[in-house]
Order: C-alpha cells, then sequence, then structure tokens
C-alpha cells in the first residue's frame, strides 16, 4: 500500500515584501541615480515578487564613499570588543527573524524550505556569532601582532546561498574592521536587502555595510572602483578571470572561491547505506547549485551495481515541487538561464554516448524544473565529466584501484572539494594526502562549520572562507 504525503506549506504571511527596492548606501536605502530596475521572481512560480534597483557606476561610486567614510570615521577606530557586539547583535537578530529570512529565501531563490529553514539561516547566524568572537582577539589569531584591515571590502556573491554567502563575506570582514560594498546576484537580492534593515535595527553606523543591487555591470563597477581596497568574489571561473584581470597591477586584496567538479568517491568497503545518503546529499542537495557538490560519483568497481541499484531505489523517494511545502526535497532551478546550461550540458550527454537516467517526478508547469539525474557509462573526456554542471545531474564512474581513484579525481582543472567513503581510516588518509581539493570530507559531504575554513586550489580559486583562516582574506599581509 501507498502513502502519499499532504501538503505542508510553510506560511507566506511571515514575510512582507515591498513593491519595490532602492539601494542600501550610508545606512539608508535610496533611489538610484539613474533611476534604473529590475523584476526578482519566483523561480517556482514565476511570480514576479518585487522591483529591485540597478546600480549604476554613479551609485557604486556613492556607497563605495559611504564605506570609505565609515572606515576612516568610525569603524577602524573602534575597538574590537565594541564592533563584536554589533556582530552578535546581528547574529542574534537574524537567529530571531530566521522563520522569516529562509520564506524569503525560499521564494526568491527556489530552494526547499527545509534546506533554506535547517541549513542556510542556522550556518548564516552562526557565522555571525563565530566571527563576534573573534574581532578582540585578532593579534592572537597568528597572522600579525598589529593586524591591520584592508579598508572598503568590495563583496560580490552568487544566487546559490545567498544570504549565507553574504553572511561568509560581511561577518569575517567587519570583524576584522572593514566596512563593505556588497553586491548580491541580480536573481536573488532579497535576503541581502532584509539584511540591510537588519543592520538598520542592530543600529549598525551608517555606511559600514552597503548593499548595492544589480547585475554583472554593477559589479564591474564595484571591482574597478580605484577606492576599493579589497575584492572577495564567489562565482563562475570566467568572471572569476575576468575580475583578476580588472585588478591586476593595483594594489587591490583578492580572493576568489569559483566553480568545482568534485569527484565523491565510493570504496567497496565503505557503509553503503550512509554512502548513499552522501551522494544524494552531494549533487542533488540545492538542486546541485552547490560550487563543492560532488558531481563526480567514482565508486569502485565490485560494488558499482549494488551502488547504482540503492541510489535509483532512494531518488525514487525524492519528492520534486512545491519548494515553500516542508516535504520537498528537491526545487526548482534559479533562473531560466541555469535550467538552458543544465539542459545544454544533458543534451551533451546523450549525444557523446553516456546513459541516462531520470527519476520519475512530475514537474510542476509553471516555473524552472529538472528532475535528478543520473549518467552512467561515462567517460573522463565526457563533457558531463569536465564541465560544472551546477545542476541535479550526477556523472558516475568507476575505478578499480586507490590509485587510479586518484588519477580520475584529480583529472578536472578544479580543486574545491571531494569526498571519501571507506570504513578504513588509513585509506582514507593515504587518499586525502593525494588529492587535490581545498576540502575533503571524510564519510560525509557537504558539511559546513563556521570554524571550520573552505576555499579551492587550481581554478576553484584562492582564499579562504570560515575559521581562523578566514580572517587572513580580510588583513593585509604584514611584511614580518
Ligand atoms: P556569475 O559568475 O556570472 O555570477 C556571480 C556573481 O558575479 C553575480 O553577482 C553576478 O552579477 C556577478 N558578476 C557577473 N559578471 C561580473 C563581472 N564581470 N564583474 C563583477 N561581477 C560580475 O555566475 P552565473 O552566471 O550566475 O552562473 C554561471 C555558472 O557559474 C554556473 O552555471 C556555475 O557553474 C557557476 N557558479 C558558481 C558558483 C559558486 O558558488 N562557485 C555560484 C554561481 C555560479
Ligand atoms: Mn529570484
Amino acid at each position: 500500500m501507498n502513502f502519499d504525503y499532504a501538503p505542508a506549506p510553510e506560511s507566506r504571511d511571515l514575510v512582507t515584501i515591498d513593491a519595490h527596492y532602492g539601494l542600501f548606501i550610508d545606512g539608508e536605502f535610496v533611489e538610484p541615480t539613474d533611476g534604473t530596475s529590475f523584476k526578482t521572481i519566483n523561480p517556482a512560480t514565476e511570480e514576479v515578487l518585487a522591483e529591485v534597483s540597478e546600480a549604476g557606476p554613479n551609485d557604486v561610486d556613492r556607497a563605495v564613499r559611504a564605506a570609505q567614510a565609515a572606515y576612516a570615521k568610525v569603524w577602524s577606530k573602534m575597538p574590537g570588543a565594541e564592533r563584536a557586539k554589533y556582530l552578535y547583535r546581528i547574529a542574534r537578530l537574524i537567529a530571531e527573524r530566521s522563520r522569516e529570512l529562509a520564506v524569503l529565501e525560499t521564494l526568491d531563490n527556489g530552494k526547499p524550505i527545509r534546506e533554506s529553514r535547517d541549513v542556510d539561516m542556522p550556518l548564516v547566524s552562526a557565522h555571525f556569532f563565530y566571527y563576534a568572537g573573534w574581532a578582540d582577539k585578532l593579534e592572537h589569531a597568528g597572522f600579525s601582532d598589529a593586524p591591520r584591515p584592508y579598508g572598503v571590502a568590495a563583496q560580490i556573491i552568487p544566487w546559490n546561498f545567498p544570504l549565507l554567502m553574504l553572511a561568509w563575506k560581511i561577518a569575517p570582514a567587519l570583524a576584522t574592521g572593514n566596512t563593505v560594498v556588497l553586491k548580491p546576484a541580480e536573481t536573488t537580492s532579497l535576503t541581502a536587502l532584509a539584511f540591510a534593515q537588519i543592520c538598520q535595527d542592530a543600529e549598525l553606523p551608517a555606511g559600514v555595510v552597503n548593499i548595492v543591487t544589480g547585475d554583472g555591470a554593477t559589479g564591474r563597477a564595484l571591482v574597478e572602483h580605484p577606492d576599493v581596497n579589497k575584492v572577495a568574489f564567489t562565482g563562475s571561473t570566467e568572471v572569476g578571470r575576468q575580475i583578476q584581470r580588472a585588478i591586476a597591477g593595483t594594489t587591490k586584496g583578492l580572493t576568489l572561491e569559483l566553480g568545482g567538479k568534485a569527484a565523491n568517491i565510493v570504496f567497496d568497503d565503505a557503509p553503503l547505506d550512509e554512502a548513499i545518503e552522501g551522494i544524494v546529499n552531494g549533487i542533488y542537495f540545492n538542486q546541485g547549485h552547490v560550487c563543492c557538490a560532488g558531481s563526480r560519483l567514482l565508486v569502485q568497481e565490485s560494488v558499482a551495481d549494488d551502488v547504482l541499484e540503492r541510489l535509483k531505489s532512494r531518488l525514487t523517494m525524492l519528492r520534486l515541487g512545491d519548494p515553500m511545502d516542508k516535504n520537498t526535497d528537491i526545487g526548482a532551478i534559479n533562473s531560466p538561464a541555469q535550467h538552458a546550461r543544465i539542459a545544454e550540458l544533458i543534451a551533451a550527454g546523450d549525444e557523446e554516448g553516456a546513459q541516462r537516467w531520470t527519476a520519475p517526478c512530475v514537474l510542476p508547469d509553471k516555473g524552472w524544473w529538472i528532475a535528478p539525474t543520473v549518467f552512467t557509462g561515462v567517460t573522463q573526456a565526457h563533457r558531463i565529466a569536465r564541465e560544472e554542471i551546477f545542476g541535479p545531474v550526477l556523472s558516475v564512474l568507476s575505478f578499480r584501484t586507490p590509485e587510479e581513484a586518484v588519477i580520475k579525481a584529480n583529472n578536472t582543472p578544479y580543486g574545491l572539494s571531494a569526498g571519501i567513503w571507506s570504513e578504513k581510516g588509513s585509506r582514507t588518509l593515504w587518499m586525502a594526502e593525494r588529492l587535490q581539493a581545498g576540502v575533503i570530507w571524510a564519510n560525509t559531504f557537504n558539511r559546513f562549520d563556521p570554524a571550520s575554513p573552505f576555499g579551492g586550489v587550481k581554478e576553484s580559486g584562492f582564499g579562504r572562507e570560515g575559521g581562523r583562516q578566514g580572517l587572513g582574506a580580510y588583513l593585509q599581509r604584514e611584511v614580518r
């Protein structure tokens, strides 16, 4: 007998969305000087949620000047213990408003409420709590006896974890004494604007945090502004390269957190049921819109059939649909542009001869959706094994020996993360020493903690976010 779930929708009444949002500059919401705006939509329903301002070069300039003045007059003069009070206050306000923020994130991004409520929001406030604790202890963080902030930090973030990426950027920047101008991604501005209101509620001094909304052109104007001292970017490797070129020859500090093509490696001695959960979490969490997603499953040949059978059976149970429903596992693809990119790579997988399996689920009529997809018969030459798909698409390859697993795992220009599933600690450590990845998970995947540094090697970027190491990204290198 089959039981079905009754709908369990989270209430939308928790949030009030304004029809129009200005830019947050110098502690206030202001209209852009050229008056342009764009619509932000709910990708699960195609409903227009609000109109968001597009910051032009003049607006970016205003924001940078506000950040510069706040740095010089207030923030750089304030003792770390005082800065910490503001960060603790922000952390508490986020925790108090987490249900509302989770709903807003789900509406604007399309991710399941279960994830925004249980993963994103708890990590957001945890990040502010964590870095609040460092603000008065910077001289003990191992960088310098007199650590110096950069000044004005320009921060550009993507749409996959909108408020979490904001927290990863703003919390360490403020803790170290920088002021910031942050640009959220154009499809997911609303939680950043809600954060601006939280800064007002926390009575954060004007200009310490500025939020300019807009697309890549706004981002470029921000990166290239001569009075920006530090640039922190998370997004595609292509834009990361453009940014690196744009600031070459300047004294601006730079950290880049870019794409990935992580190997999730399952050995024959792995606890298989747990590994299946880890594979699912690795690539289908957040619709696969995850830079460290375990998008290449490397499974030892002797257990490959068993793993695939269990995986498909598990995927058949996932529920795709209304992101606001508390029972939903797979939400909407964030934008039509991202949907097109994923569809193009799925088509490439078909054309190049891999075998596609798709989880049986009914896709809603409105919005953008992709059912969990598994490709077998994938070779290392296939595009789906080489390129970041950033969607719920898994490429399965097999291996026979640990040596072969290492060679295949490292056969990518990326190096953000990797997963190892094995019961043997010695084998896990042997593998971890040889894998070229900034983050390596053992018998788990996509596990995050503010105290743990995160970041890549090779074309996945440089610099770390999180942990003591994350402070280093916002402190000037000292000559000692
Ligand atoms: P993107 O790199 O274009 O956008 C990321 C952010 O950079 C956005 O805020 C965007 O407005 C801004 N931006 C764009 N061009 C810029 C420029 N020239 N200068 C400064 N800022 C600029 O990413 P996308 O187009 O949204 O997605 C494309 C692909 O990138 C995805 O398919 C995925 O593979 C990858 N991606 C990776 C991450 C990650 O977390 N590493 C996040 C998003 C996307
Ligand atoms: Mn949106």
